[in-house]
């Protein structure tokens, strides 16, 4: 259990189109109906391309649901093709967007200072980035799951204010327990998810550690919501595949 505002974020990757997309969204508002987001807070990360069409659906049904995106780019404006500015974002009502997904750090080579300059350009966008962290298999293995993840907190957070630091929200993600359906113990994601909270500590003090959430990620299911949130220093999930079903995601959101 936690003493912030537990956090659930839906990850769809490259999955639904506009079409499919808003019917999500629309039967996942359905699903909210009466829910106070005082005690969870719901959010969608869409596609770019559906962000227009959630948008849309969630100001035309007053849904109790916040979108953002999976990655934005670390330039502001201009010659990036390709790329999706913060502002952007903002312009289409966007509260957070993901920064260092692990498919992003695997399959689009970005590291600690990509992931950095995207963090700071999130904050300048007026977002709130969801800074993806976690280990691969061999680390874990290898017993450096802690200090592997804590490095790319550090290199992600770096030269942040405390004002900054203090909105962030960090998902634990180990790299082996996405998608693959081999969920990390809650002890486990606990484990991790502490050391990244007493690293906040170390560099910003209790004000900052405390009210940051701090997500686990990785086959996060109806099934399993619970134990997870059931440990002190989660605050949350990061959901990929559990969220591209509307029912599945609103009994994740209504796990209590
Ligand atoms: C993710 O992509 O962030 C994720 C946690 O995926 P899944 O829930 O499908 O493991």
């Amino acid at each position: 259990t936690t003493p912030r505002t537990p956090l659930m974020a839906g990850n769809w990757k490259m999955n639904l189109d506009w079409k499919q997309g808003l019917a999500l969204v629309e039967e996942l508002g359905d699903q909210l109906k009466g829910f106070d987001t005082d005690k969870v807070e719901t959010v969608v990360l869409p596609p770019f391309v559906d962000i227009r069409t959630v948008q849309v659906a969630v100001d035309a049904g007053k849904l109790p649901i916040a979108y953002g995106a999976q990655d934005i780019s670390a330039h502001e404006s201009g010659a990036f093709t390709g790329e999706v500015s913060g502002a952007m974002l903002k312009a289409l009502g966007a509260t957070y967007v993901a920064v260092g997904h692990s498919e992003r750090r695997q399959y689009h080579g970005e590291d600690e200072q990509v992931t950095g300059a995207k963090v700071k350009a999130a904050f300048a966008a007026g977002l709130t980035p969801i800074l993806c962290v976690g280990e691969p298999l061999e680390e874990r293995k290898a017993g450096n799951h802690v200090p592997y993840t804590l490095a790319q907190l550090t290199g992600g957070i770096e030269g942040l204010t405390a004002e900054q630091a203090e909105k962030i929200v960090i998902a634990y993600e180990p790299v082996w327990a996405i998608g693959t359906g081999e969920v990390a113990g809650a002890d486990d994601a606990q484990e991790v998810c502490h050391a990244l909270r007493e690293a906040l500590r170390e560099q910003y003090g209790d004000v900052v550690a405390d009210a940051v959430r701090v997500l686990y990620g990785g086959s996060v299911k109806s099934s399993n919501v619970v134990e997870l949130m059931g440990k002190a220093d989660v605050d949350g999930a990061l959901v990929g595949g559990a969220s591209l079903k509307a029912e599945e995601f609103a009994k994740i959101a209504g796990y209590q």
